[in-house]
C-alpha cells in the first residue's frame, strides 16, 4: 500500500517540514522527560503526570518503582502505602485508585504486560490516546502524535489547527506530516511548548520558529 502523503498546508500557516527541522535542530536529544526504564514504569508515570509536572512525578517514582515492580504488585498494594508515596504529586487518593485500576486491567486482560497496540492501550482505564501515543513514542520506538496541552497550543499558534477537541487537533496536525515524523514532532513540540512557546508570555523573541510563525509577537 502506498504511504500517505502529507497534506499541503494552507497559506499563512507555518510550513510543517520547516518547523519540524527547526525543532529537531533546537532539541536534538528530545525525549519523554518522565523517568522510566520499562513500559510499566512509563505507563504509571504518564498516568501520574495528569495535572502535575514531570518533575514532581520524577520525585516520587524512584520509591514507587522500587517498591512495586509488576502490575500484580500494584494490585496487591495497600492503598495507604501508595497514597503516602504519591502524596507529593497531588490528587494522591485519585491517583492511587488510577494506578491500581490500570494494574488490575493489565493483570486481568494482558497477563500483567503493557500492550503495544493503541486500541489495547486505550481500553485500559485512565489511558487515553495522548497517553497511549506518548508511551508508544517514549518506550516502544513507534511514531504517533500525542496532543497534550503544549502540542495543542503550538498547533493553534502555528496555524495548523484551531480545533478545541484534541482528537480533531490530532487528525488535522497528523495530516500535515509523514507518519514516521510524528514521534519526533511530539517530543520536540512538547519541549518547545514548555520552554519557549508557553501559555502565558511566549518567548517569541527567542523562538527558533519566529520567522515561520503567524502568531509571532502576538500570542499571549
Ligand atoms: S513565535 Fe511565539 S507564538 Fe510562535 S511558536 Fe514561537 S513562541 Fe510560540
Amino acid at each position: 500500500m502506498p504511504s500517505r502523503q502529507p497534506a499541503a498546508p494552507a497559506t499563512g500557516v507555518a510550513a510543517p517540514a520547516t518547523v519540524l527541522q527547526l525543532l529537531t535542530d533546537a532539541y536534538p536529544d528530545a525525549r519523554v522527560e518522565l523517568d522510566a526504564t520499562n513500559p510499566l514504569e512509563l505507563l504509571m508515570a504518564i498516568v501520574l503526570s495528569a495535572q502535575t509536572t514531570d518533575e514532581r512525578v520524577n520525585q516520587v517514582t524512584p520509591e514507587l518503582f522500587a517498591t512495586y515492580r509488576t502490575a500484580a504488585d500494584y494490585v496487591a498494594a495497600d492503598p495507604a502505602d501508595l497514597e503516602r508515596i504519591l502524596g507529593p504529586v497531588g490528587f494522591y487518593r485519585q491517583k492511587t485508585k488510577a494506578v491500581q485500576a490500570v494494574a488490575a486491567a493489565l493483570v486481568e486482560r494482558f497477563d500483567g504486560e503493557v500492550p503495544t497496540a493503541v486500541d489495547d492501550l486505550v481500553s485500559i482505564p485512565w489511558v487515553g490516546r495522548k497517553s497511549a501515543h506518548l508511551l508508544i513514542v517514549g518506550m516502544f520506538g513507534g511514531s504517533a502524535l500525542a496532543v497534550d496541552t503544549h502540542v495543542k497550543r503550538l498547533a493553534k499558534r502555528l496555524g495548523w489547527s484551531a480545533q478545541a477537541d484534541v482528537g480533531k487537533v490530532e487528525t488535522e496536525v497528523a495530516a500535515l506530516f509523514d507518519e514516521s515524523d510524528l514521534g519526533r514532532l511530539t517530543l520536540t513540540a512538547i519541549l518547545h511548548g514548555r520552554r519557549v512557546c508557553t501559555a502565558r508570555k511566549p518567548a517569541c523573541g527567542d523562538c527558533v520558529l519566529a520567522a515561520e510563525c503567524p502568531s509571532a509577537g502576538t500570542a499571549a
